[in-house]
């Protein structure tokens, strides 16, 4: 409960145009610690650092609630110029997308945009190798995002595009059973948006028990899994859970943020486990900050603390 006051409390003072222009003239070396840069030759360079640590990435170009069509086709055209980039430095490009970036709910020559610009971007994935996967967003997104996914998937195969649910919606653990015909890649993640009590799960524990039924449901069923968390409890569990039911390290990863516990990424990775980062970067870096500030208090202490040196 604390967690989810603290959570909304923070996403609200966010929201406001006056802390957001404060924070994006002052905060940039701040979100540093987030965020691997500015530019794609940033974020290549932070792929290469992670490789020497064993560390695996997911690249993630930031930028939501972009308004126009154009302004959406534009953002999958840089998208795909990332992966074109990467593929060009010699990395197999896996990367994220928010269907609402790319176009999600927006009607171009009768069909949806998201859905028109990630099959360029997935197209693109195929030719190199490489791997979309579809962010979850907020809950009014999810029937559409997991209609998208199977679309995509259906055209693309699994190797090529996965998806994500969240433990803290009441609804995920019946959507990951619904998407077992696919036998699909999934991300498991707690969830990062504010939602309401009708749709979330308002307690942190909840959320939690909701976490590892679906990671070793999924597992279960023979499916490749990402356990996105830092939380160490649920890795170290996730652990036995595999050792005792003979799931071999190949068959799930574990996955964090650019920036956060890389001490538990580089241990994991050294123990012989899958371990992918995700790092996000480009201009648009602020509501992606203001999600972590708002996941847990140290992080909004050292912001604080870097504003007030100025
Ligand atoms: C790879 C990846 C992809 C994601 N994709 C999505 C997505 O598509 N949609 C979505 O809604 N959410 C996504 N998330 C965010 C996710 O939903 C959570 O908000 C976030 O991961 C924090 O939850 P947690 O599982 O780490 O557990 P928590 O219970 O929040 O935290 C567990 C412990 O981890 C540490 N920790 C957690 N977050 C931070 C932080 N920001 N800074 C420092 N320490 C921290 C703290 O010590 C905390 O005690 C993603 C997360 C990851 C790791």
């Amino acid at each position: 409960m604390i967690d989810q006051m603290y959570r909304k409390a923070v996403l609200t003072v966010a929201g406001q145009k006056a802390i957001e222009n404060a924070v994006r003239a002052r905060g940039w070396g701040m979100a540093q610690r987030f965020v691997a840069g500015e530019t794609p030759q940033t974020a290549i360079q932070a792929v290469h650092d992670l490789k020497k640590d064993g560390i695996m990435a997911n690249l993630d170009l930031l930028g939501e609630f972009i308004e126009s069509p154009a302004q959406c086709t534009q953002f999958a055209d840089n998208v795909i110029t990332m992966q074109g980039a990467a593929h060009a430095a010699g990395i197999t490009p896996y990367v994220s997308i928010k269907l609402s970036s790319v176009g999600q709910g927006k009607t171009v020559d009768g069909e949806d945009l998201g859905l028109t610009n990630a099959r360029r971007i997935i197209r693109r994935a195929r030719e190199y190798g490489g791997f979309v996967c579809l962010d979850m967003e907020d809950h009014p997104r999810v029937d559409q995002t997991l209609a998208q996914f199977r679309t995509l998937h259906g055209e693309f195969g699994g190797q090529h595009v996965g998806t994500v649910l969240q433990s803290y919606l009441y609804r995920t653990e019946k959507d990951r059973a619904s998407l077992d015909d696919l036998s699909p890649n999934l991300r498991i993640v707690k969830g990062a948006y504010l939602e309401p009590e009708t749709v979330a799960y308002p307690q942190k524990a909840d959320v939690d028990a909701a976490y590892r039924r679906l990671v070793y449901a999924h597992m279960q069923a023979g499916n490749y899994v990402n356990v996105a968390t830092h939380d160490e409890s649920i890795i170290h569990d996730v652990q036995m859970y595999a050792l005792a039911h003979g799931i071999s390290k190949d068959a799930f990863e574990f996955q964090m943020l650019y920036g956060i516990r890389r001490d538990l990424q580089r241990n994991l990775a050294a123990a012989g486990y899958r371990v992918r980062a995700y790092i996000p970067y480009g201009r648009d870096w602020y509501p992606y900050f203001s999600r972590r500030i708002a996941e847990t208090p140290r992080n909004a202490m050292f912001v604080l603390r870097g504003m007030l040196k100025g």
